[in-house]
């Protein structure tokens, strides 16, 4: 754990940098460090380094973590979303990265308006159509966006992808060009903004930031490798 501080300047630093090359301001990328598996005192060493948003991807998991650390933290829901888990994850989460459905949008905004919350989501896209991976398909998404945006109480930000398992980062930027280029249509065709595109994990977060991301999700290359994998991780 010693190398979480270190890490994180590495990461940020490369951040910087892939602004830099694709001449972005850095405060246009939202760094978030991926701390599912990992213990309060790895997202503590996190947070005196001056990291304060963190990613869990279990609603079990995280509940005792947000209890234990102070509120100055702020988090987002980055896993495969249950049905039967939403009601606890609105009030904790500041953004909920991966909804697949309309259906589980609707089911969202009926508890936001029960408990008086106005939660901002992102919409998962499945890129690439993987028949494992959860998200919308992307001609399915603009069959239903009209039917989301008339979703009372909810505030979408923007889409969210996990682009197929590839040899190297170059692999995944025609992904994240896909996604990018997704958003742009249903700007237009929906006369609506959608500026968060969360992409990137550890392996290619500087392809991601060069494609336009504004939310890179980073778990191992600040925390180091996990030991478990976990219930619907990268779903
Ligand atoms: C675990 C996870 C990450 C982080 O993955 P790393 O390769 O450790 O950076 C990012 N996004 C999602 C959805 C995840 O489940």
């Amino acid at each position: 754990m010693a190398g979480v501080a270190a890490n994180l300047l590495a990461v940020r630093e490369r951040i910087h940098a892939a602004c830099c090359r694709t001449g972005r301001t850095p405060d246009s990328v939202e760094l978030i460090a991926v701390s599912k598996t990992f213990s309060v005192e790895a997202i503590r060493e996190a947070f005196e380094a001056g990291q304060t948003l963190f990613g869990e991807s279990r609603q079990q998991e995280a509940a005792p973590k947000i209890e234990a650390l102070p509120g100055t933290l702020r988090w987002h829901f980055i896993g495969r979303v249950q049905r039967n888990k939403i009601r606890k994850l609105l009030p904790s989460f500041d953004v909920i990265h991966a909804i697949d459905s309309l259906r589980l949008a609707a089911y969202a905004a009926e508890l936001a308006a029960e408990l008086g919350l106005f939660p901002q989501l992102l919409l998962q896209v499945n890129v690439a159509g993987e028949v494992s991976k959860g998200g919308f398909e992307p001609a399915l998404l603009r069959a239903e966006m009209a039917a989301l945006l008339r979703l009372e109480r909810l505030e979408i930000l923007g889409l969210m992808t996990i682009p197929p398992a590839g040899p190297d980062a170059e692999s995944a930027r025609r992904w994240f060009v896909r996604l990018r280029g997704l958003r742009d249509a249903l700007e237009q065709e929906f006369e609506v903004s959608l500026p968060a595109l969360s992409m990137g994990m550890s392996g290619d977060y500087e392809v991601a930031i060069e494609e336009g991301a504004t939310h890179v999700r980073v778990g191992s290359a600040i925390f180091g490798e996990r030991q478990s994998r976990v219930d619907g991780e990268l779903g």
